[in-house]
């Protein structure tokens, strides 16, 4: 899940002035050489509006599903040809699931599953911060290449943190690359004929330290974990580039990351101007749904005969599906008679 530039650098070259205002719906890789950085800006406008308004979930919940979203694209877009990339979150929270679905090249969808009462109660205790939201639980992701590779899937806890720091654990734990996102969320108020009109838009950042020699990207703070009691932790100092490139994408403000009159070029720019950086050709995203009425049907006919008896209401058996909430109706017979 490493930056696909690491491995197959890109040799084009841009040429061209850094675009003045931002292209919505596309990540760009980005390196900062001197640095041994790499990353990847997000910036989604039409994509995460159209999945967020479609849904219509209570304003902290979408926002929720909108960092998911983001976070997705992110790490998504570092897969190859043809690969699949599925983000969730399963917790104890008012908000149980975030379900983040990427297939390589740019197709996305999300959805959310929650409680209504908890998720109302948490926003007028003013307890819809992220953390409190998901509550304790995992976060789960996979990457699927297609039928003749393994599946991968890494799994890290929630215990009341944001998607944010789960994403650093994950990079910490299971890949040992030093890695520092932003997400960021926000409705857009504009003024229009019919009167103001919001729209959702998105965007993020991630950093990652990949130097030549691995001993430098060694993590400072791991845990001693079962060792003795007593036990000095085994600390490290940082790589002094490594602490550089943090701390100058800590500084992103939400703002810098949603803002439709900044783009991403000249956001890097802004950030890595003195070490120097490169930009790589950004890749488009679009929001997709890969349901049909042939796999609803698949789906149905897997169950039992009993199941899907207690489908049938009204005479017929209706499905909705939850990414886009296309609604697929069949008639009780239609399924059986061509389950044989
Ligand atoms: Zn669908």
């Amino acid at each position: 899940m490493t930056d696909p530039t690491a491995t197959s650098p890109h040799i084009e070259i841009p040429t061209r002035a850094p675009s003045a205002t931002a292209a919505d719906d596309t990540v760009m890789p980005f390196e900062v050489a001197s640095l041994d950085l790499r990353g990847r800006v997000v910036r989604l406008g039409p994509v995460v509006n159209e999945i967020l308004a479609r849904h219509a979930y209570p304003e902290p919940v979408a926002k929720l599903l909108g960092e998911a979203l983001v976070l997705t694209v992110m790490l998504g877009s570092a897969l190859k040809i043809d690969g699949r990339f599925i983000l969730q979150t399963q917790t104890d929270g008012p908000v149980r699931m975030l379900v983040g679905d990427f297939t390589a090249p740019g197709k996305v969808r999300a959805c959310a599953r929650f409680d209504k009462d908890r998720v109302a109660s948490a926003i007028e205790a003013g307890k819809a911060d992220p953390g409190s939201l998901l509550g304790n639980g995992h976060l789960a992701m996979t990457i699927d290449q297609g039928p003749d590779m393994s599946r991968y899937q890494g799994l890290v806890a929630l215990e009341g943190g944001s998607l944010e720091d789960a994403a650093h654990e994950y990079f910490r734990r299971s890949e040992q690359i030093p890695t520092q996102v932003r997400l960021a969320v926000a409705e857009e108020l504009r003024a229009g004929k019919g009167g103001a009109s919001h729209r959702w838009r998105a965007g993020g950042i991630m950093l990652q330290f990949l130097p030549k020699s691995p001993e430098r990207a060694r993590v400072a703070d791991l845990d001693p974990g079962d060792a003795p009691e007593g036990t000095e932790p085994h600390t490290l100092p940082e790589d002094d580039a490594w602490v550089e490139g943090r701390a100058l994408v800590s500084t992103v403000e939400d703002v810098e990351l949603i803002d439709p009159s900044l783009s991403s070029e000249r956001l890097v720019y802004r950030l890595f101007h003195e070490p120097g950086v490169r930009v790589f050709r950004a890749g488009d995203v679009r929001a997709a749904c890969s349901c049909s009425r042939d796999s609803v049907e698949a789906m149905l006919k897997s169950f039992s005969q009993d199941d899907r008896d207690h489908m049938v209401e009204d005479g017929k058996i209706s499905v909705t599906c939850e990414f886009c909430s296309a609604n697929y109706v069949f008639a009780p017979g239609e399924v059986e008679a061509k389950a044989s």
